[in-house]
């Protein structure tokens, strides 16, 4: 099929998304515990921006004129790769396909995606509307499963030619290796983060209280990019604390379909001990608890929105991915110092910066081992803004163009005169 024609099927995706918006966040707030209401204006209109982007880029896919010595005349093609493995996580459903399958189908490759076990709904509701919009069967795959079964036949198989994977570090490392003993596939890995929000003295601290409850309260904290490591400068530091405790405790948790709620269940059970664990961790290392720490309701998976103080870097809760609505709240006194702290992780997803001063701004966004730097603003994702990790966040690019690449194979052509 033509670039142009792939393009097209794209566009009709889209507009068939659109008109489902409704339903598919319903499915993602049912599976996932997601809110109704930021699946309609966020998830589902976020994926079709993805899709329509990818569908103006797929008659665009060039290859290069090469400057080959002697009588000889060279061009190179840019081809897809063949059948894309595409595996996600659940705590954006809609999202994390869309990511995905939009580059993978516009540079031309078919796609067999495994959704996270928790959350399979919305992705088979994905085929049924491309196949309403006449994309041809075989191209759209979706398979759900377990990720030691259905995950790893994916990643195993001498057919699939490259794999396409978010989720944890743990499994990431997993899928590598799974890739180096079949066929040698190559793999891009989106994995974990414990992200860094710097907020200095110079901030409008209203401002900065709401962009770090945002941050780390945002989908119950289930995001990769969560800034979960929050650093503020001394002279702002007390008059922070006490309103960013004031903002945890009027964050509204509840019925994710009651649009009046800021937060939702944790996805499951498995979650949400995981995080109550890690809340313990933080309490019999020392850290002081100032607000949340407890399950928020008598039934369901809820937790309520928690911060520590006098964390230290060395604990669990300032290393780890809690993927929860757990704030790890820390002072700094200099630039150099926050500079340090901030990349003392294994992670280097994103960070944060609030300031006034564009020269700090620029000297920590520069210095910080992140792949996405937000300056006053966080959770700014973007089809044009490439995204991946440093460190082992991982590797590969989701978003901009350059996200193409991996489903496209360079071949050099060379032909005598
Ligand atoms: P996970 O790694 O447990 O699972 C992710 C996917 O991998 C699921 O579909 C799962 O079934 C599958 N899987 C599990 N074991 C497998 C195996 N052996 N072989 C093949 N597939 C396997 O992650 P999760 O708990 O679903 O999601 C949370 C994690 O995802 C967090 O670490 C989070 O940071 C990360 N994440 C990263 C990004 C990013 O863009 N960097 C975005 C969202 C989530």
């Amino acid at each position: 099929m033509s670039g142009y024609e792939r393009g097209r099927l794209l566009s009709k995706f889209a507009d068939l998304v659109d008109q489902h918006t409704e339903e598919l966040a319903a499915l993602d707030g049912a599976d996932a515990g997601k809110l109704l209401l930021v699946g309609k204006v966020i998830d589902v209109p976020s994926a079709t921006q993805m899709l329509r982007y990818y569908a103006g880029a797929a008659d665009k896919i060039h290859g290069e004129v090469l400057r080959v010595s002697g009588k000889y005349q060279g061009y190179s093609l840019r081809e897809p790769v063949g059948v894309a493995g595409v595996i996600i996580p659940w705590n954006f459903p809609t999202m994390m396909f869309f990511l995905k399958v939009s580059p993978a189908l516009a540079a031309g490759c078919t796609v067999v995606v495994k959704p996270a076990e928790q959350t399979p709904l919305s992705a088979l509701y994905y085929a049924h509307l491309a196949k309403l919009a006449g994309v041809p069967d075989g191209v759209i795959n979706v398979v759900p499963g377990f990720g030691h079964t259905a995950g790893a036949a994916i990643t195993s198989h001498m057919d699939v030619d490259t794999v396409a994977f978010t989720g944890s570090t743990e499994v990431g490392r997993l899928i590598m290796e799974s890739a180096a003993r079949s066929n040698l596939k190559p793999v891009s890995l989106e994995l974990g983060g414990k992200s860094p929000l710097i907020i200095f003295d110079d901030a409008d601290v209203d401002m900065a209280v709401n962009l770090s409850r945002l941050a780390i309260f945002f989908n119950k904290g289930e995001i990769c990019a969560a800034g979960s490591r929050v650093y503020v400068q001394e002279g702002i530091y007390d008059e922070f604390v006490k309103k960013a405790v004031e903002a945890a405790q009027n964050w509204k948790v509840g019925d994710p379909f009651d649009v009046t709620t800021n937060m939702g269940p944790q996805v499951d059970k498995e979650q949400f001990e995981k995080v109550l664990k890690y809340i313990e961790h933080g309490k019999s290392e020392g850290a002081t608890l100032l607000t949340g720490g407890k399950p928020a309701a008598a039934k369901g998976y809820y937790i309520e929105p928690t911060i520590f103080v006098d964390v230290t870097e060395d604990m669990k809760i300032a290393q780890e991915e809690i993927f929860g609505p757990v704030m790890a709240l820390m002072k700094f006194k200099t630039v150099d110092e926050v500079i340090e702290k901030a990349n003392c992780t294994r992670y280097g997803l994103v960070a944060g910066i609030v300031t006034k001063s564009l020269d700090v701004a620029n000297r920590v966004s520069r210095a910080v081992r992140a792949g996405t730097v937000w300056v006053n603003c966080y959770f700014v994702f973007d089809p044009d803004a490439p995204f991946g990790g440093f460190k082992m966040s991982g590797f590969g690019q989701d978003q901009g163009l350059g996200a193409m690449d991996k489903f496209l194979q360079v071949k050099s052509v060379i032909t005598a005169l």
